[in-house]
């Protein structure tokens, strides 16, 4: 199957997911996660129509950005991030999918400064699991106001990484919770769904899915 191909089977079973749960399928956004693949690729896929694509590391983010300076291509960064790399992310994203400190928010916000807000999703660790960032759901009132007063972001969602399970269903319940958490603060955005639950977290609402080995086959290892 072609790349072209592969994205138009992964566009349909969002549709169909979002028909469904009687939603609109414009109201998901397909965010093309390109880490660790070669710009060529992500080239390919830009000239197929794909134009929201999502990175995870800084330098990476920076380089592909100002390798691919394409007309209405869009970077979200959608890693964890150090306060010393904030600046790229500043300065080429979007969207920036995990937030999870005030101090980070507070780099972005001074490194913004002279471009539109960037749309951030705070990034919320549901299951509490040691190895992964975000903020806990206690802690999320403070960290959001802390956001919502800095001028250059703008907190538009909740971002989610449920604990990886075989079954998508598994993912179900956590989808739910970032659902109603993001209601209970007024957020719109749902940041939701990886290669293995996409479809779930359409069901449950997402308005974006971050999608990588679906469309773009394995990833390269990590050097
Ligand atoms: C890598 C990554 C994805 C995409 O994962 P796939 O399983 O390849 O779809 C989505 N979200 C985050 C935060 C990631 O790091």
């Amino acid at each position: 199957m072609s790349l072209k191909e592969h994205f138009a089977r992964v566009r349909a079973r969002v549709d169909a997911a979002a028909a469904r749960a009687g939603r609109s399928p414009a109201d998901v956004q397909l965010l093309a996660v390109s880490k660790l693949q070669p710009s060529a690729l992500v080239r390919e896929a830009y000239e197929a129509g794909q134009r929201a694509f999502g990175e995870n590391y800084a330098q990476e983010l920076r380089d592909k950005a100002a390798e691919l300076q394409l007309p209405g291509l869009q970077w979200h960064a959608i890693g964890g991030l150090q306060v010393n790399k904030a600046k790229y992310v500043a300065k080429v994203a979007t969207a920036f999918h995990a937030l999870d400190r005030a101090e980070l928010a507070d780099e972005l916000d001074r490194r913004r400064a002279g471009l539109p807000p960037l749309d951030c999703y705070l990034e919320v660790n549901l299951a509490g699991e040691a190895s992964k960032s975000g903020v806990t759901p206690g802690a999320l009132p403070a960290l959001l106001a802390h956001v919502q007063g800095l001028p250059h972001l703008r907190a538009v969602g909740l971002m989610a990484l449920p604990p990886l399970e075989e079954d998508p269903e598994a993912s179900r319940p956590w989808f739910r919770q970032l659902r109603a958490l993001a209601a209970a603060h007024g957020l719109p955005g749902l940041s939701m769904g990886t290669t293995s639950d996409f479809e779930v977290a359409v069901e449950e609402g997402a308005t974006v899915v971050r999608v990588g080995t679906a469309l773009f086959g394995a990833r390269p290892p990590r050097t």
